[in-house]
């Protein structure tokens, strides 16, 4: 029988790592008008997941629950691997920036890792992208112009061109919004 920090029921380890990623981003905040908390984000990635691309694996969600939390907060990932495990670990991993690198080479870095990654980070990618749309398309951040709004939708789109095949579903719906936004295919 195994045990250890990823077992317990499902249930059990899903909620764990929504109360884990509730403490570390407490203090934070989306960029919308309001201010919305900002673990709206990652629940809202991992329900995508699980309700818009039938994602079922554990880990993966754990890990769409968990994306940002090292990026944007004093979390590491070895906490992450005791915690959660090896596994979620690695996908946390494939999708956190390196925040010593400057802005734009970081976005650079996306385009060009993303065909590169394993199927649970490019899973966590597609639907953190489409949450971001998605948030960019009900409000607009405050002190972003038009141009800035569509700019992003130009680099998610370059993103999600090194995920195809992952999610059918995901990449319709990704592809719909980069049509309406006059985007190439
Ligand atoms: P940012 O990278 O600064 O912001 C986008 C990120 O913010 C998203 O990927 C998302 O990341 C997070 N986020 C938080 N709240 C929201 C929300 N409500 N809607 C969508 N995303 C949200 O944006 P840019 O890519 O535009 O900027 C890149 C760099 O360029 C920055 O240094 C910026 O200051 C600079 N810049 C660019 C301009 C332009 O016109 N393009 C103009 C001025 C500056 P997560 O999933 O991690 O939460
Ligand atoms: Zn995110």
């Amino acid at each position: 029988m195994l045990c250890g920090p990823a077992m317990g029921s499902e249930a059990a380890r899903l909620l764990e790592a929504a109360d884990f990623a509730a403490r570390k981003h407490k203090q934070q905040r989306r960029k919308d008008p309001e201010g919305t908390p900002y673990i709206n984000h990652p629940i809202g990635v991992a329900r995508i997941l699980s309700q818009e691309a039938g994602v079922t694996d554990i880990a993966v969600l754990q890990a769409a629950l968990l994306h940002d939390t090292v990026e944007d907060t004093d979390t590491t990932f070895s906490e992450i691997e005791e915690q959660f495990g090896e596994e979620v670990r690695q996908i946390v991993e494939e999708v956190t920036d390196d925040k010593m690198l400057p802005k734009m080479e970081r976005k650079r870095l996306q385009i060009e890792r993303a065909p590169h990654s394993s199927r649970g980070a490019k899973l966590v990618k597609l639907a953190d992208k489409l949450y971001n749309l998605r948030d960019l398309n009900r409000c607009t951040p405050a002190g972003w112009s038009e141009q800035r709004v569509q700019e992003y939708f130009l680099w998610a789109s370059q993103v999600v061109k090194g995920l195809r095949e992952t999610s059918p579903a995901l990449e319709e719906k990704l592809q719909q919004l980069f049509r309406e936004r006059g985007l190439p295919e």
